[in-house]
């Protein structure tokens, strides 16, 4: 059965509305969900400031207990929650199975963390000790592109380091944290994990509650910007994870054909809805046309079908809100540049895009400037690695990026003058547990992941003690 109900208090609830949820690879409805309304948003937040501190009582080696159940009781059921995460989300199966694996780490992860009190300094005098407390409650607002591992990436931190957590998914994409609820109810005592379901109409109200002393967000820059400036009067503690326009870089020492495999999966990996994704690419003048040929040949030859189906590719994109901005991000392509592949809707139903390569478009160009978000990739050149460099920098976004080269060293000297949160040389998308990840400029604030990460969930408590007897 498909999960459909909000955990609030330890209980699974109706909502008291409901939300449709659609297929993306059919554009129809498949589920039908409970969906809160505000009082249902109040009775979450006061649960989980109920149960708060029992749960900042236990201790990390209690909390890790929990959350190792959790991961225990995902993975005996991964399958299923590979299935849903395709369905409500579109990316194919098997990339959803790595998503669902990565969020059972994670939680592993987090699971063994201890915050010990720390010793800054001990001398014949002073002792100086610093210890970490929780915050409360945390507000976990998460995005559509990774409905399953945006959860677990915000409770392991969140809970192991003693708070309690209200849980708000994208409404296009539910199903994943639904499922996590309904075993999260078995799991946890009362209160700590609530799980609420709305139609973007209850973020606003969860991120500025006055119980609630956290916020950690992914999502775009907007939504981003509105609850930062919503947690203003309260002082909360806010993580934002936002938008991002990776440029990746190719220097003129790379084997070319190498490379665009490695460009074309970057860019088209989940059809191209990742923050981290390389969203536009510079290449050296030498070897320009290889690489755009390169490209244009795997993105014909791609498959796109439902995620679901065997050998899919790349997936359709996720809600019909995206599908109709990348249909202007095409418009603008052909306008600006020239489609070496793709260009077009697919003929059938659901929100399929034809993976899209464009060259000779210009910096300014809607597609080069603005986040795509889908899997429309922009190939611009270059003579002179300054300018690559100052191009790939002019932007509002710095989130991550890449530098392909042959010669690694000369790639380090690349990467150190990107400014973004996270540069790759000749990878992408490693992402361990213990680095902590985020964006620059407008792509956000603070760190997840790392000490950095697990610490934006807490308090540092300093106690500054004078050894000599009064
Ligand atoms: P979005 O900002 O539209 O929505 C994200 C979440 O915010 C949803 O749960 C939504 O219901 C909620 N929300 C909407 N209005 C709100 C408000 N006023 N206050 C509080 N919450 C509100 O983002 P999206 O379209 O779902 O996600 C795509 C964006 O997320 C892209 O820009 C992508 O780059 C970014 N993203 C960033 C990261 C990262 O780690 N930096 C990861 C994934 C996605």
């Amino acid at each position: 059965m498909l999960p459909s109900k909000l955990l609030i208090n330890g209980a699974l609830v109706e909502g008291a509305l409901k939300l449709e949820v659609v297929n993306p690879a059919t554009g129809h409805p498949f589920a039908t969900v409970s969906r809160a309304d505000a009082g249902q948003l109040e009775e979450a937040v006061a649960s989980a400031k109920a149960a708060a501190p029992g749960w900042a009582a236990l201790g990390c080696a209690a909390r890790g207990e929990y959350l190792a159940k959790l991961a225990d009781a995902i993975e005996a059921s991964k399958d299923d929650f590979a299935k849903l995460l395709t369905t409500e989300q579109g990316k194919p199966l098997k990339q959803a199975m790595g998503e669902v694996i990565g969020g059972i780490y994670q939680l592993r992860h987090y699971a063994a963390q201890r915050m010990e009190p720390v010793t800054l300094r001990e001398t014949d005098a002073v002792r100086i000790i610093e210890h970490r407390t929780p915050l409360g409650v945390v507000a976990a607002i998460t995005p559509w592109n990774f409905p399953f591992m945006m959860v677990t990436q915000k409770m392991g931190p969140a809970l192991i380091a003693g708070n309690t957590i209200v849980a708000k998914p994208a409404p296009t994409t539910p199903m994943c944290t639904l499922k996590i609820a309904e075993l999260a109810a078995n799991i946890f005592p009362a209160g700590v994990v609530n799980v609420i379901i709305d139609n973007n109409d209850l973020g606003a109200a969860l991120s500025s509650h006055p119980d609630v002393a956290k916020v950690s967000f992914t999502g775009s820059t907007g939504t981003g910007r509105k609850i930062f400036a919503a947690g203003a009067d309260d002082l909360k503690r806010i993580t934002l994870e936002l938008g991002g326009n990776d440029a990746a870089i190719v220097l003129d020492d790379v084997d070319p054909k190498a490379v665009a495999s490695k460009l074309f999966n970057g860019a088209m990996v989940n059809a191209g809805q990742v923050c981290l994704a390389i969203k536009r690419v510079y290449a050296h003048a030498s070897i320009y046309d290889e690489i755009c040929s390169e490209l244009a040949i795997l993105a014909e030859n791609a498959v796109v079908d439902d995620g679901l189906n065997q050998g899919a590719q790349i997936g359709p994109v996720q809600n019909k809100m995206q599908y109709e901005k990348l249909c202007g991000f095409l418009e603008d392509a052909a306008a600006n540049g020239t489609i070496l592949a793709g260009g077009k809707l697919l003929d059938r139903e659901g929100y399929f895009i034809a993976p899209t390569i464009v060259r000779d478009i210009a910096d300014d160009a809607r597609l080069v400037r603005e986040e795509q978000f889908g899997p429309v990739l922009p190939v611009m050149k270059y003579d002179d690695i300054d300018d690559a460099i100052a191009r790939a920098n002019d932007n509002e976004y710095g989130l991550g990026g890449t530098i392909w080269a042959g010669n690694v060293d000369r790639g380090i000297e690349v990467a150190m003058k990107i400014d973004s949160g996270t540069v790759w040389v000749n990878k992408h998308l490693d992402l361990p547990f213990d680095i902590p990840f985020g964006g620059s400029k407008q792509s956000g604030i603070g760190r997840e992941g790392g000490d950095e990460g697990l610490f934006a969930y807490t308090q540092p408590h300093v106690v500054n003690i004078a050894k000599a007897a009064i």
